[in-house]
């Protein structure tokens, strides 16, 4: 029985100086989805973690970060007692060394930002797993089945829903989506349909992980 999960949604934002910050174009729209259908398929309780997006679930728990850390923060709090977590969330690999205190000036013609790496939220829900389901997702521009396998393996999850970022497929912040499920097993191609479809066929492919 699935009765709690946990869903991470949206970008992170990592702030430069007081104006300015490193994100990406995830919408939030995925995670909103998903949400909604584990409402319409009655799970109890879900937690809601998102960055900085338009598309917020009513009627759940809804827990709103800016950071990568943040985010870290509030999915490790709540982690131990829930039965899902899918990581819809598009986080930050790296975030500013360091957080300027005033306005960064456009004195000299070129500058080097130094980045430095946020931790992988999901990689430690991996390693710490216990008897949760973990769903993760990832966008890849090159060898994505390759890269796709090594992150399921890496990261210990049970469901990888993999999106190939192409000029035919945008992925972020578009309606549509074309996604390939790894489950380990092997490897299921999906159409290209809308993101509230794709989260109806993601919680079919959950609940049949389930029943294995
Ligand atoms: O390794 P990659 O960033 O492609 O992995 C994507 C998956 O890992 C997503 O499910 C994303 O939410 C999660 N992730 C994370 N922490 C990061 C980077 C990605 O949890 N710092």
């Amino acid at each position: 029985m699935i009765e709690s999960v946990l869903i991470t949604s949206g970008p992170t934002i990592e702030p430069i100086d007081p104006v300015r910050f490193l994100s990406n174009h995830s919408s939030g729209k995925t995670g909103y989805y998903i949400a909604e259908v584990a409402k319409k398929r009655g799970i109890q309780k879900i937690i809601y973690i998102t960055g900085p997006s338009n598309y917020v679930p009513e009627n759940v728990d809804v827990i709103k970060v800016k950071t990568a850390l943040e985010m870290r923060e509030q999915v490790l709090k709540y982690y131990k007692g829930i039965d899902l977590v899918i990581m819809a969330a598009a986080v930050s690999d790296y975030t500013s060394a360091k957080i300027y205190p005033e306005k960064i000036k456009k004195s000299k013609d070129s500058m080097t930002l130094n980045l430095i790496k946020n931790p992988d939220i999901l990689y430690e829900l991996g390693e710490r797993k216990k008897k949760q389901i973990l769903v993760g997702f990832a966008a890849e521009t090159e060898n994505i089945f390759e890269n796709g396998q090594n992150k399921f393996k890496k990261k210990n999850l049970d469901l990888l829903v993999l999106n190939e970022i192409s000029e035919s497929n945008r992925a972020f912040d578009v309606n549509e989506n074309q996604v390939y499920f790894l489950n380990g097993k092997g490897i299921k191609a999906n159409k290209t349909m809308d993101k509230s479809e794709i989260a109806e066929i993601l919680w079919d492919e959950i609940f049949s992980i389930r029943k294995k």
